[in-house]
C-alpha cells in the first residue's frame, strides 16, 4: 500500500528514568543531584535581562564556552557545548562514526550508544566486561571505527585509571576515542589532561551531575581544534542555536562558583560512602563506585522485588531488565535523610522477604 508509513524511519527509542510527578517521593532513580544549584545560579536567574529573549542567541554560546573553557585550562576553541551531554554525544557520534567498522563499546553501558547508534546506521560492537563489571584493555586494541567508554561507566559506577585509556587513544590513531566523563567529578580520574597530547580524544563531561542542572541541559566536549571544529560544523548544519539565553547565563553562573560545587560534590561522595557501607553490613553487594549512585545487588531478595516494594513505599531508584544486570540496583545517592530512609525500607523489605 502506497503510506508515509512505509517512509519512516524505524527506531526504538532510549528509555530515560521516570519523572514522577508525586511531591512526597524519595527520587533515587536518575542520578539527580539532591542539592539544588548555586546561589550564584539564583541570582543570574534574579537578574537576567529579560528583554534578550527577543534575540537568537550567540550561536557558539560565547560566555558560557569561555567559562567553561577557562574552568578547564584550555582555549575556548576547544570547546563544544550541548543541550546536555546526550546532545553533545548524539552529535560526535554523527560527527566521527562514518565507518564500516564497528564502533565499539562494552555491553554494558550508558543505553543510550545503541540507541545513537542504530538511528544513524552506525555497525557497532559491544565487547563483554568481565564478571566483576571491568572494561577489558585488550577488547579496544583491535580494528574498530571508533571507541565511546563512559568513565566512571554506568550504570556500574566503576572507574579505570588514566593510564588505562591513555593505552587506547594511543593504540587507536586512526579513530576517535570519546571518553564520557558524566560522573567523572565524583571521584574518578578526568582523561582531560590527555587532550593536548592526542588528537583523537574526545572528552565528553555535564552540568546534570556535579553541578545540580539537570533541568537547564548542558553538557559539552573537550579536544583538539580539528575535532571540535568538526562537531561545529556538524551542528551547524542541523540547528545553529542549540544553546538559549537562560542556559548560557545560568551555566556560566554555575560553573564559575567552584566553592559550592566543590562543597555539594564532597557531600554526595561522604554520603555515598556512609550508605555503601551501611548496605554492605545489610548483606548487599555494592560495586565500587566513583559517581553519585551505587550499583547494587543482594544475595537472597531479588533485584526486581526490591524494586517494586520500594516504588510502593515511594522511593524510586532504578532497574534495568537486561541481561547481565537484571538482579542489580542502581540507587543515587541523596541527601542523608533520603539515604536513611532508603535504608530502613531496604531493612524493612529484606527481613520481610527473609521471614517467607
Ligand atoms: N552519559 C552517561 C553515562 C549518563 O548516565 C548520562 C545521564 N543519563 C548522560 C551521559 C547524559 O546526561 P545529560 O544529557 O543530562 O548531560
Amino acid at each position: 500500500m502506497n503510506t508515509w508509513k512505509n517512509n519512516v524511519k524505524e527506531v526504538k527509542p532510549y528509555v530515560p528514568g521516570e519523572q514522577p510527578s508525586a511531591k512526597n517521593i524519595i527520587k533515587l532513580n536518575t542520578n539527580e543531584n539532591p542539592y539544588p544549584p548555586s546561589d550564584a545560579v539564583k541570582e543570574a536567574l534574579k537578574n537576567m535581562d529579560f528583554s534578550m529573549l527577543r534575540l537568537y542567541p550567540k550561536p557558539g554560546a560565547d560566555e558560557l564556552t569561555e567559562a567553561i573553557a577557562e574552568y578547564n585550562n584550555v582555549k575556548p576553541e576547544n570547546v563544544f557545548v550541548g543541550v546536555g551531554s546526550d546532545d553533545v554525544l548524539a552529535t560526535a557520534f554523527l560527527t566521527f562514526f562514518n565507518s564500516d567498522k564497528p564502533v565499539l563499546f562494552p555491553d554494558i553501558t550508558y543505553s543510550f550508544y545503541p540507541v545513537w547508534a542504530k538511528l544513524y546506521g552506525i555497525p557497532f560492537r559491544t565487547p563483554e566486561v568481565t564478571d566483576d563489571f571491568r572494561i577489558r584493555q585488550s577488547d579496544y586494541m583491535t580494528e574498530n571505527g571508533g571507541i565511546v567508554i563512559a568513565n566512571p561507566n554506568a550504570p556500574t559506577g566503576i572507574s579505570e585509571s588514566v593510564d588505562f585509556f591513555e593505552e587506547i587513544i594511543k593504540n587507536n590513531p586512526g579513530s576517535v576515542v570519546i571518553i564520557d566523563e558524566a560522573y567523572v567529578d565524583f571521584g574518578a580520574e578526568s582523561v582531560l589532561p590527555l587532550v593536548q597530547k592526542y588528537d583523537n580524544l574526545l572528552v565528553v563531561q555535564t552540568f546534570s551531575k556535579s553541578r545540580s542542572m539537570a533541568g537547564i541541559r548542558i553538557g559539552y566536549a573537550i579536544g583538539q581544534k580539528g575535532l571540535i571544529d568538526c562537531m561545529m560544523a556538524v551542528r551547524n548544519s542541523i540547528n545553529s542555536y542549540t544553546m538559549n539565553y537562560p542556559s548560557i547565563v545560568l551555566g556560566t553562573a554555575a560553573i564559575k562558583d567552584r566553592k559550592y560545587f566543590e562543597e555539594t560534590r564532597n557531600r554526595i561522595i561522604e554520603t555515598r560512602e556512609k550508605t555503601a557501607e551501611r548496605l554492605t553490613r545489610m548483606g548487599f553487594t555494592v560495586l565500587p563506585s566513583k559517581t553519585n549512585f551505587l550499583f547494587v545487588t543482594n544475595r537472597l531478595v531479588d533485584a526486581k522485588h526490591i524494586f517494586t516494594s520500594l516504588r510502593e513505599m515511594n522511593i524510586f531508584v532504578r532497574y534495568f531488565d537486561m541481561p547481565k544486570i537484571d538482579n542489580y540496583l542502581r540507587i543515587t545517592i541523596g541527601t542523608d535523610k533520603q539515604m536513611q530512609k532508603l535504608i530502613e525500607a531496604l531493612e524493612f523489605i529484606v527481613n520481610d522477604a527473609a521471614e517467607i
